[in-house]
């Protein structure tokens, strides 16, 4: 059984890491962005998400944002987020790598996340670098459109996220990568690999001797290097493996 061995190793694990990706928060309800129904095949992310198109003109971003925010401000922690904190609060899990920018890992208790790329939970003014909550934000699109700077005045509100044409944040890249380099097994849970850098933290791991396990809904171009190999939901598997490792 898969299951059984993936609880295995990580039960017996000096200091496992996860790296998460979209997968696991689209049973929140939060949409990905590749694949079928996701994001990109409604809007074009050049046009909304990269850095130039939004220097240019921060009310597109913002109009999708009053379109759409409200989902993301609703998404609530799933059972693959509560496992993951579950397992860190046992002290079977060092520490939450993810792509993700939702914050649902922090909401369901998880202490040490790495985001690869930014939180969406806070929003930044590029002209003056004041910050407030996206929450705050969004409330105001309705009667604010571009939403304005509380402290200055500018319309260059920006979420904390990474966009198209930005660098990731270099702390948190050096973080996941010290993080890889000394676990002795490493999770995949819920991403394809595909987006680079970020796909380049399991290798690490790989390289440095940790035992790999993937759990995706589809193949992964990693599961070959992978000791366990999980084709399932994370709200699914993750649950089955706290409760196969117990308290
Ligand atoms: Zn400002």
């Amino acid at each position: 059984m898969t299951v059984d061995a993936a609880a295995t190793l990580i039960g017996s694990a000096r200091s496992a890491v996860a790296l998460t990706g979209a997968g696991v928060s689209a049973e929140s309800g939060i949409p990905t962005f590749r694949g079928e129904g996701g994001l990109w095949t409604k809007y074009d992310p050049v046009k909304v998400s990269s850095i130039d198109a939004f220097l240019a003109d921060p009310t597109a971003y913002w109009e999708v944002a009053r379109e759409r925010g409200g989902l993301a401000q609703a998404a609530r922690p799933n059972a693959g987020h509560e496992a993951l904190a579950a397992l860190e609060a046992r002290g079977r899990l060092h520490a939450v790598v993810t792509q993700n920018t939702d914050g649902l890992h922090q909401a369901a208790g998880s202490k040490r996340v790495v985001e690869l790329h930014g939180s969406g939970r806070t929003v930044e003014c590029l002209a003056c670098g004041a910050r407030e909550p996206r929450s705050d934000v969004q409330a105001r699109l309705e009667v604010e459109m571009p939403p304005r700077c509380r402290t200055c005045g500018a319309t260059l509100l920006k979420p904390t996220v990474v966009f198209f044409g930005q660098a990731m944040p270099p702390a948190a890249v050096r973080e996941a990568y010290a993080l890889a380099e000394q676990a002795d097994v490493m999770v995949v849970v819920g991403t394809s690999l595909v987006v680079y850098p970020a796909a380049d933290v399991p290798l690490a791991a790989v390289r440095a001797g940790a035992r790999l396990i993937v759990i995706n809904a589809e193949p992964t171009p990693f599961d070959r290097l992978a000791e366990v190999v999980i084709h399932g939901r994370s709200g699914d598997v993750l649950p089955r493996i706290v409760d196969l490792i117990g308290g």
